[in-house]
């Protein structure tokens, strides 16, 4: 009974091995930065489910000081910087969800007339915990924004009462997002 129980074992170890690799194949597949480092991201907020999940995305470099709106006020950068340095999104979703953002922020930013700070746009998950954010955050996919006008802060208050999305006010920033309408 020796050599058909090791034969028995081998089946079962490939068996093993083939479920292993065809559980884990998606995930090779999409979620990863361009430097192949897997980032876990939240379940997706029902409003965004226009957006196609699960593609990757290698933005180019030479790109961070242009406008994410042509002749908008807001910077690649800007919605990138970090802390830890620039962070790259690991998704084309979160090219997106940052561009979406900023053609819906730039209307009421040329109404403000005055320059807005960008203080935190883009989160990846480990700047997310750093900054105190929810778990779900919309910041980790790009779509939320933390701001704070040069100045007439009242003024710009004003001004975004018909924003669309989320609209939290802090004493240190603004808070703008895609999600549903809600005020904070
Ligand atoms: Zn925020």
């Amino acid at each position: 009974m020796g050599k058909p129980s090791l034969l028995l074992t081998q089946v079962l170890l490939l068996v093993a091995a083939l479920a292993i690799v065809f559980h884990f194949f998606p995930l090779l597949c999409s979620g990863h930065t361009p430097e192949g480092q897997f980032q876990p991201l939240p379940a997706k907020s029902p409003i965004l489910s226009q957006v196609k999940e699960g593609r990757d995305c290698e933005m180019p470099k030479t790109f961070l000081d242009s406008p994410i709106v042509p002749s908008g006020s807001f910077t690649w950068r800007e919605a990138l910087r970090g802390d830890e340095g620039i962070r790259w999104p690991p998704l084309l979703d979160v090219v997106e969800e940052i561009y979406k953002l900023a053609r819906l922020m730039q209307p009421y930013r040329e109404r403000s007339g005055i320059p807005w700070r960008v203080t935190s746009w883009y989160r990846t998950p480990e700047a997310n915990k750093r900054a105190g954010g929810v778990p779900n955050s919309l910041h980790l996919w790009g779509a939320a924004v933390d701001f704070e006008p040069a100045r007439n802060r009242n003024q710009v208050i004003e001004i975004l009462s018909d924003w669309p999305g989320g609209f939290g006010i802090y004493p240190t920033h603004l808070h703008l997002d895609t999600g549903a309408r809600a005020r904070w």
